[in-house]
């Protein structure tokens, strides 16, 4: 399986910014690398900047004019036209490569995703919390399904979890179509997926199922992008410890006749010690795989839930 991840090219180790360094994360390298084909781009080199070359930021010039990318100490070296020229059309040519995941480089006014410094004219930070990159925000304008995260994000093992989670998530929508659109590969696809959106988010479980139940009223091209969309958004919503307490209910529901007493006390035991962060997730997953493996169900054993990516990934350990 090769997964093509867009990537700044400073975060794949490549020099590139403006000091001549890199910021190569060792995640995106070494753990993920086997499973991703990487496409790296650098938006600065893009436009025609050296390497080495002047530092540059977002400045807010008011209503009228905007945010401007410009050198920091020179601000009359305007890159924004060309900066959103180039974005555009990459943006364009990158929709047509079927991207799983895109992983940004963190605080960069052309690469960062949020909280990239927006500097007033006196030379003060205007705001922290509202700055997007120029090429991010032309990514996320372009492609509003797509995962994007930032590397140093990648650190913290929940929105490491899912982002990978959707990277995976979205090759296997791909690969479910591959045989082309068809209103069949999109409702074995959601049914597949039932248990994950109850665990991101039950209400896009209910209006995602109800979207679906009316697929043949659609035209399927319209309904595919829309679905892709829609389904993309409810599983950034982050699995929370209460919705996963309410899917594992729901799994143990199928082992109500497989199970003897003991069996079943063993597993209420370890989803009770999850409910209250006593246990990772994977403790009593990995006994509901191994139920499954010896009371074997076509619907379950069909449910991203339980094996969403390879477990080498070893995502789940910290959740
Ligand atoms: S952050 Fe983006 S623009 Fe800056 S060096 Fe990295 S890839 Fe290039």
């Amino acid at each position: 399986m090769s997964i093509k991840v867009g990537v700044s090219a400073c975060v794949i180790g490549d020099k590139v910014r403006f000091d001549g360094g890199h910021k190569r994360s060792a995640f995106l390298m070494e753990d993920l690398a086997p499973f991703i084909d990487l496409v790296p781009v650098c938006p600065e080199v893009g436009i025609g900047l050296s390497v080495p070359r002047p530092t540059i930021r977002l400045l807010d010039r008011g209503e009228t004019i905007g945010v401007r990318l410009v050198e920091t100490k020179d601000s009359t070296a305007d890159y924004t036209e060309k900066m959103v020229a180039f974005s555009q059309k990459k943006a364009n040519q990158l929709a047509d490569m079927d991207l799983c995941g895109y992983v940004v480089c963190a605080k960069s006014p052309t690469c960062g995703m949020e909280r990239v410094k927006l500097y007033r004219e006196n030379g003060y930070v205007a705001s922290e919390k509202i700055g997007v990159g120029l090429y991010t925000k032309e990514l996320m304008e372009r492609m509003p399904w797509l995962p994007i995260e930032e590397d140093g994000r990648l650190h913290d093992p929940v929105l490491r979890e899912n982002f990978v989670f959707r990277m995976f998530a979205l090759k296997d929508f791909y690969d479910s179509m591959a045989e082309g659109i068809s209103r069949r590969a999109i409702v074995e696809f959601h049914s597949r997926y039932k248990l994950v959106l109850m665990a991101h988010s039950p209400a896009d479980y209910k209006s995602l199922g109800n979207f679906v139940a009316n697929i043949a009223g659609h035209e399927i091209n319209e309904f595919y992008l829309e679905y892709r969309t829609r389904f993309m958004r409810a599983i950034s919503n982050h699995a929370t410890r209460k919705n996963n307490t309410n899917v594992l209910m729901h799994l143990q529901g199928y082992f109500k006749r497989a199970l003897d007493k003991k069996q079943k006390a063993e597993l209420s035991d370890l989803i009770h010690a999850y409910r209250k962060g006593n246990m990772p997730l994977l403790a009593p997953l990995t006994l509901i795989n191994h139920h499954l493996n010896q009371n074997p169900d076509p619907y379950l054993q069909q449910q991203s839930y339980l094996n969403p990516y390879p477990e080498s990934l070893r995502l789940r350990y910290g959740l």
